[in-house]
């Protein structure tokens, strides 16, 4: 299993990389891409899946689409890895309005690539102004979020929930110390955000203007 991009660091492995694992691992191994992130990351496996019959990825309508609620997605693979993987899931596993749903997006993509693109934009933004923050490292991220390091993430974790902004600790993970995870907002929750990250990190600054 293979997050590409991956969470919670949104990082990207390019294809030389992705294929020079799978052939790697052989044909023995099956390969899962699970590309939930690709859409941000302007990546699209679908090639390999081609090529490789051990091969699979899985896309969701929950992350680009921000359908989360409507528990759609799906997985592209060589219909004999399709039909192993019918054999365990749960027969009716879609509903009729999930189905709806999906087929009323995929007619509509142009909802889809504005959002991206705002997003996107919106990351890249964020990053810059992050780096700028004493106290904080950013990492780069292909994603819709970005994954920072603090000194102690519990304090300002806490401090930004004290002004309802919520991010997600990581610090618990491995080599991931001081980390947490921020989800691109608009541009007003991102420069509230900012803001507030700023003047708790930055007491001193914040006070004088
Ligand atoms: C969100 C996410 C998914 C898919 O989540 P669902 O809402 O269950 O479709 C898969 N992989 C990663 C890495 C994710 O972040």
């Amino acid at each position: 299993m293979l997050a590409n991009p991956a969470a919670p660091t949104g990082n990207f492995h390019p294809r030389e990389e992705v294929e020079q694992l799978i052939n790697g691992l052989g044909s023995n191994w099956t390969v899962v891409l699970d590309e939930a992130y690709g859409l941000f990351a302007g990546s699209d496996f679908r090639e390999l899946i081609r090529r490789y019959p051990q091969v699979a990825s899985l896309r969701t309508f929950s992350k680009a689409l921000g359908l989360a609620g409507v528990r759609l997605g799906f997985g592209l693979m060589h219909p004999e890895l399709a039909e192993q993987l019918r054999k365990v899931i749960m027969p009716f596993s879609l509903s009729a309005l999930q189905s709806a749903v999906g087929e009323e997006v995929i007619a509509a993509p142009e909802y889809l690539i504005a959002r991206i693109a705002d997003v996107r934009s919106e990351r890249e933004r964020l990053y810059a102004r992050l780096q700028k923050i004493a106290g904080v490292e950013v990492f780069p991220s292909t994603t819709n979020f970005l994954l920072f390091r603090v000194t102690d993430a519990a304090i300002v974790h806490r401090a930004l929930l004290d002004e309802k902004i919520l991010v997600r600790r990581q610090d618990h993970l491995p080599a991931l110390a001081g980390c947490l995870r921020v989800s691109v907002g608009t541009p007003e929750e991102n420069d509230l955000f900012l803001q507030i990250l700023s003047a708790v990190l930055n007491p001193e600054a914040a006070n004088h203007g």
